[in-house]
């Protein structure tokens, strides 16, 4: 049951707002290869050196021709051939057309090119058997991109969709932000290291492994920093030291109002809170703020909570952090719920669920079961958050909800 009052919980936008405005991106950048730089955000705008196409050329196997060669009548002998990488040269005698493949120059003077299927072979030279239209089949020159364009603005994120545009400009190199620095531990006297055997009362460190798994497909350089354990001298140390390496330090656990609950408390010692409690589900203890240098965020201990508060407020600081301009709030969509989901109103709900398309060809979602803030198998089982309003409490079988599809950060997909 959730006793606590919610009026003075800040709600999910409101938080991302707040780590917007406060923060400020990363300006040193770095010049990389092409191929490096996958992943990368452009630190310029990036402006293209060459039109593209870089010369008149065939969009088709066929005929350069000029239109005035066939006033008076419909067949030109071929004076000769133009191939990609193969231009044609020498002069073009008046009243003849030239044979011409895809991606070759067009010759100076070519009206158009004629298609192959719109000819025919005979003993005087090529019939052309349908009307001709200037201009046709010819692409001409930076009717895809013009010299000295902006191709990619800044803050762009350089992918497969981006990087082959600039290897077609010949651009063999990229300034891009420098990867951001992010220091990471885990809090609790409770944890053992993976793969160690569990003494009594030990549980195993699950929110570091989730969150260097993510950091990683972020493309953040992760300072790893282990377990520390539930001591305010230790925490107030370790804070102190991430500071001095890292853009962002990002711990979990600690940060609600447990006895051995120092991270809070520590943090409004060595750093400046902004926030602290947000009216999300799972999620509600989640601290943002500043120390001297960095930036912090306290996840929660839960570790459903902490990847929902990493993926729902981490993810977007990062981007933000790092240069990407253009980061948008995951997409929802509507779908009916066929199971019914449990829900007491006050907090935005993020319910882990498993949505298809149903015999109609709508989208449909069931819960994933038992959603407690420890079951982290509900992401397993599930490909999407079920987000259900603040206000809303439960939810009968067949009602509209909205969905936000798992992105990367939880799934390869
Ligand atoms: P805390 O906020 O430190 O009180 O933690 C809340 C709950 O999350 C407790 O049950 C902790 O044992 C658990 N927890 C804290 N940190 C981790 C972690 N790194 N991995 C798995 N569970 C954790
Ligand atoms: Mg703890």
């Amino acid at each position: 049951m959730d006793h606590c009052h919610t009026s003075d919980l800040i709600s999910l936008e409101q938080a991302r707002e707040k780590l917007l405005v406060q923060t400020v991106p990363l300006t040193c950048r770095e010049t990389l290869n092409l191929t490096e730089s996958a992943g990368r955000i452009t630190a310029t705008d990036i402006i293209s050196p060459i039109n593209v196409p870089s010369f008149d050329n065939s969009a088709m196997d066929g005929y350069a021709i000029r239109l005035a060669d066939l006033h008076d009548k419909q067949t030109l002998p071929v004076a000769g051939k133009a191939l990609a990488g193969a231009p044609f040269q020498g002069a073009w005698p008046a009243g003849s057309c030239i044979r011409i493949m895809t991606g070759a120059p067009v010759p100076p003077g070519t009206d158009a090119v004629v298609m192959q299927e719109h000819t025919e072979v005979t003993e005087t030279g090529i019939r052309f058997t349908h009307p001709v239209k200037s201009g046709q089949n010819i692409r001409t020159i930076g009717e895809d991109i013009t010299q000295n364009s902006v191709v990619l603005p800044k803050g762009t994120q350089l992918s497969t969709a981006q990087l082959p545009l600039l290897a077609s400009l010949g651009i063999a190199t990229v300034d891009v932000v420098r990867k951001l620095k992010v220091a990471l531990f885990s809090t609790g006297d409770e944890l053992q290291a993976i793969g160690k055997p569990l003494q009594a009362g030990q549980i195993y460190d699950t929110n570091r492994f989730a969150i260097r798994l993510m950091l990683e497909k972020l493309g953040c350089e992760i300072i790893d920093l282990g377990v520390i354990r539930d001591d305010p001298n230790t925490l107030r140390q370790t804070f102190i030291d991430a500071d001095k390496h890292a853009d962002l330090v990002i711990s979990s656990g600690g940060v609600s109002v447990g006895e051995a609950d120092y991270t809070k408390q520590v943090l409004d010692e060595v750093g400046k809170i902004s926030f602290w409690k947000l009216a999300i589900k799972p999620g509600k203890p989640f601290a943002f703020g500043q120390l001297e240098h960095a930036w912090f965020c306290g996840l929660p201990g839960n570790p459903v909570s902490a990847v929902l508060t990493f993926y729902q407020l981490v993810q977007p600081l990062i981007a933000h952090l790092s240069g990407f301009t253009a980061w948008q709030p995951p997409m929802r969509l509507t779908a009916k719920t066929t199971t019914p989901l449990k829900k007491s109103p006050g907090r935005l709900d993020f319910q882990r669920g498993m949505a298809s398309l149903n015999a109609q060809g709508e989208l449909a979602v069931q819960t994933t079961g038992h959603q407690g803030s420890h079951i982290f198998s509900s992401y397993s089982l599930g490909n999407c958050f079920i987000v259900l309003e603040r206000e809303r409490g439960h939810v009968a079988i067949g009602e509209t909800v909205q969905i936000e599809f798992f992105n990367h950060l939880l799934k390869n997909q």
